[in-house]
């Protein structure tokens, strides 16, 4: 461990009247043997942050936030690495609140272990002393792969709501799981999400999503998504999506119900896609308890992905994005769909064509675990290998005739965007045509029609 800490932190250990610990997540990763990059070393000591500060300084460590009132700093030294320090306390919560009532500042280790979450995340590193400090039997913990609460599991989650997704999140990137009480008291509080607000569940919950990328724990995210759903939070910040766990569907397509047919097809999808994989057929229940079929899905499942992630807070990208990813993630599904309308979509909806593919593929992966190219995809490529060989125009860039030439031509202004974008989809079709003369005269003959 002391291989990892900065010349200037163990200095500054090694002056501080009292021991200063490393704690959180640089311990149990170091004790897990994971060598992810430590971002933000977690610091812990006896003393207050008027006592640590000023000497802190001298070794070159800056404040860049002081709370004095939960006695926590923010620091940055010389190298710019970050540090998180906290003084030794003890918290005193209202059921429900979240955040404590009544903060204790002590010396007790004991006391500042029993007021974090998991075991794992309770292990000191006497950085001075170069030894661990373990009251709770964290390290064991470590090496079973269990998370264990620090103490009573209905207190520690009844006090913080938001360790509820910790405890999903920390078992989707370690890969460990759950004890059997730790589990139940967090099924008894699932309620309790409710007091989070929505963009730390919504920051939590992207990182469930991209939880195998933490420390290479393959399928983690399914992981954490599985023990959302087990513990009854999933219910709580996605309703919608939960009900798909009553709903099976055709066995010729599928071998599983909606909700884990969602999970699977994040579990298959690439980083990029993974939101829009959970959420793409999160119309199909709406669907089925309102019409009693699934046709409508990708178009309600778009206005309910909308509705979702506004209450979430999502960025305004993620949110089209992941909408418009939903609304034709069935497109050309039957491959009934003739190849000029199919070249006309793929020219229509280009920036978003390697996403779709990627959701296409995830959704079809998510059926029945068959890894193989989907039927959609494989069709599509072809289509577009087979323009690039006729060197078909597939963005505006592409087209033998830009809005300059246009205007030489006498075509109004207003009519210029629209008057492009057919010629692109024409040409699209018709390679050939896509000459300057011709286009043009084709543009005529649009603008006769109206356009
Ligand atoms: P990571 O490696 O993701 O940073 P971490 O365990 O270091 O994980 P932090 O959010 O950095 O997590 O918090 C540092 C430590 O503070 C945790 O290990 C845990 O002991 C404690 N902690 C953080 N958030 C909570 C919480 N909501 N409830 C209880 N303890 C918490
Ligand atoms: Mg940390």
């Amino acid at each position: 461990m002391k291989a990892i800490l900065n010349e200037n932190l163990r200095a500054l250990a090694d002056f501080l009247p009292k021991p200063l610990y490393v704690v959180g997540g640089a311990v149990r990763d170091f004790l897990s043997q994971r060598r992810a990059p430590v971002l933000d070393l977690d610091l812990s000591s006896p003393m207050l942050v008027e006592e640590f500060l000023p000497i802190a300084e001298k070794f070159g460590f800056r404040a860049t936030a002081v709370y004095k009132q939960t006695g926590t700093l923010k620091l940055k030294d010389e190298q710019g690495q970050e540090y998180e320090y906290t003084c030794f306390r003890s918290d005193k919560y209202v059921r429900g609140l979240h955040s404590p009532v009544e903060i204790f500042f002590t010396q007790d280790i004991e006391l500042d272990c029993r007021r974090r979450d998991f075991t794992v995340n309770a292990v000191y590193y006497d950085v001075k002393n170069d030894k661990f400090v373990d009251p709770l039997k964290g390290i064991d913990a470590i090496q079973e792969k269990r998370l264990t609460t620090v103490d009573n599991p209905e207190k520690v989650f009844g006090e913080d709501g938001l360790r509820l997704m910790r405890l999903a999140r920390f078992a989707a990137q370690l890969g460990f799981s759950p004890d059997e009480q730790t589990l139940l008291g967090a099924q008894k509080n699932a309620a309790l999400i409710r007091d989070i607000s929505p963009e730390r569940i919504f920051a939590e919950l992207s990182a469930i999503l991209h939880a195998d990328e933490r420390y290479g724990v393959e399928y983690g995210h399914y992981r954490g998504l599985s023990l959302l759903e087990k513990i009854g939070v999933l219910k709580e910040i996605l309703p919608e999506l939960a009900l798909g766990k009553e709903l099976p569907q055709r066995a010729d397509f599928h071998n599983y119900n909606v909700l884990e047919h969602s999970f699977r097809a994040t579990m298959y999808a690439t980083k990029e896609i993974r939101l829009a994989a959970l959420l793409h057929d999160v119309g199909k229940p709406y669907c089925y308890f309102t019409d009693g079929n699934s046709h409508e899905h990708p178009a309600q499942g778009e206005r309910i992905a909308r509705e979702i992630l506004t209450r979430l807070k999502a960025p305004n990208k993620t949110i089209n994005e992941v909408c418009e990813l939903t609304l034709y993630h069935m497109y050309d599904f039957d491959l009934k769909t003739g190849e000029n309308k199919v070249r006309r979509f793929l020219v229509e909806h280009y920036p978003l064509i390697d996403k779709l593919l990627a959701l296409k593929q995830a959704d079809f992966s998510g059926c029945k675990d068959d890894l193989s190219t989907c039927p959609t995809a494989l069709k599509w490529r072809k289509i577009l290998e087979k323009m690039q060989e006729e060197n078909a125009p597939i963005t505006l860039k592409d087209l033998a005739v830009n809005g300059r030439d246009l205007k030489q031509e006498g075509f109004p202004d207003h009519a210029l965007g629209k008057l492009l974008q057919r010629l692109l989809l024409h040409a699209a079709c018709s390679p050939s045509d896509n000459r300057k003369a011709k286009l043009i005269k084709l543009a005529k003959a649009f603008y006769k029609e109206g356009v």
